[in-house]
């Protein structure tokens, strides 16, 4: 279960209300208003939504899918720590990396590739997952150097999609 977080205070420990609103406290006296927000995609709950189940603001569940806690845990993994969901560069399509070989995947939807770990266009980690590689000349330091590949945090791509 993830801990819910204001996105704007940081703080933890907010009173849920109905469906997915939660007021934060400490925000709604500072910003001597009440300050609401949708614990799904981490967003200002919008003063017109007539709902209060759900936000109704666009990409909340692919927010919500994005920003969740849930990663990829497999240790024989090429995409172990990565978020279990990415979002396509290319369409936006919520995408998952079932695991198997080398961090880049192809989108089902728009057929662009990409690392599901550092989110670039290409990525060529892959030689490192080869069976037949020697790495028996290379130590530490040259695999650092040929792979350039850290794991994007989702909070990066959201902001970069303009989810
Ligand atoms: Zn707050
Ligand atoms: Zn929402
Ligand atoms: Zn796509
Ligand atoms: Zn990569």
């Amino acid at each position: 279960m993830n801990i819910i977080k204001c996105p704007s205070c940081h703080r933890s420990r907010m009173r849920k209300l109905n469906g997915q609103r939660v007021v934060c406290k400490p925000c709604s006296k500072s910003k001597r208003c009440v300050f609401q927000f949708c614990c799904a995609c981490q967003r200002e709950w919008p003063r017109q939504a007539v709902s209060t189940d759900s936000c109704v603001l666009p990409n909340c569940a692919l927010r919500a899918a994005l920003l969740s806690a849930k990663q990829i845990d497999d240790p024989q993994s090429s995409v172990r720590g990565c978020p279990f969901f990415r979002a396509c560069p290319g369409c936006k399509a919520l995408l998952t990396h079932n695991g198997d070989g080398c961090s880049n995947i192809v989108c089902p939807h728009c057929f662009k590739e990409f690392c599901f770990r550092c989110m670039g266009p290409e990525c060529y980690d892959d030689d490192y997952y080869d069976s037949d590689f020697d790495d028996s000349d290379f130590d530490d330091n040259d695999l650092v150097m040929m792979k350039p590949c850290v794991i994007k945090n989702n909070s990066e791509i959201i902001q970069q999609l303009g989810l």
